[in-house]
């Protein structure tokens, strides 16, 4: 996977998952709206119309990597996603972060959960769907650690704020979870093994390829961008960075 430097940004390169899953995210008003029009944001922006970008800061340390948007109508982490990587960006880092903050562009246009009828988060174990090229994107890259963010509206699943993680076979998921969890009050949700109740969640996948991994769910409506909701998911972004010494 080939990242190449952004000109307009010192510390920033970037790359691509795929080249068919762009979308005109700022159609989607309710996220558009809480979207800062930074150079960064509209950078990123623009780049998602052509399919899902990958971008890159730092270097050495630990590989972390921020995924939002795998559910395209869970508007706050992608929104906080954009939050963070404008605040990163004016930073020396100790670590490579990668961030995908929209991850299916095309399903954040059209305030989707599914991705051409496809549930990424029930599918990254299908070769070549899309979640699974974000998966074997962050198995290229060596990334050491990943954070898969998302909201869940109350009387959905899990219906309420929590970070989802497996004692086994990657342990660290566990840690991670109890650790963002004392930081900012989310609650654990914890699995013996992961992937054991349903297939094909980020999280689990990467949890089974030994890259540990977490959910991280704040509560809001499905395309909607509830009071406090973008800043509670950004507060678990930065424990989860926390976590790794930031
Ligand atoms: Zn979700």
């Amino acid at each position: 996977m080939e990242f190449v430097n952004v000109n307009q940004f010192d510390n920033l390169e970037m790359s691509y998952i795929c080249d068919f899953s762009g979308g005109y995210v700022s159609r989607n008003y309710k996220l558009f709206s809480q979207i800062e029009l930074t150079d960064l944001n509209r950078f990123i922006m623009e780049k998602s119309v052509f399919g899902t970008p990958i971008f890159k800061m730092g270097d050495g340390g630990t590989n972390l990597l921020i995924i939002s948007g795998i559910h395209g109508n869970e508007l706050p982490p992608q929104i906080a996603n954009l939050r963070l990587m404008n605040e990163l960006i004016e930073r020396d880092l100790s670590n490579t972060l990668y961030f995908i903050p929209f991850a299916a562009p095309k399903s954040t246009m059209n305030i989707e959960r599914t991705f051409n009828s496809m549930d990424l988060n029930r599918s990254t174990h299908i070769k070549n769907s899309l979640s699974n090229l974000i998966l074997q994107a962050a198995l290229d890259l060596g990334v050491d650690f990943v954070g898969d963010f998302h909201s869940t509206a109350f009387n959905s699943n899990p219906g309420f704020e929590s970070i989802f993680s497996s004692k086994s076979p990657s342990p660290e998921s566990f840690l991670i979870a109890n650790y963002i969890s004392r930081e900012v009050g989310s609650e654990v949700i914890s699995f013996d093994f992961a992937g054991s109740t349903y297939k094909g969640a980020v999280e689990d996948v990467c949890n089974l390829k030994g890259i540990p991994a977490v959910t991280c769910e704040v509560l809001c409506p499905f395309g909607n961008v509830a009071d406090g909701s973008a800043e509670k998911s950004l507060s678990q972004m930065k424990s989860f960075l926390d976590y790794f010494g930031f």
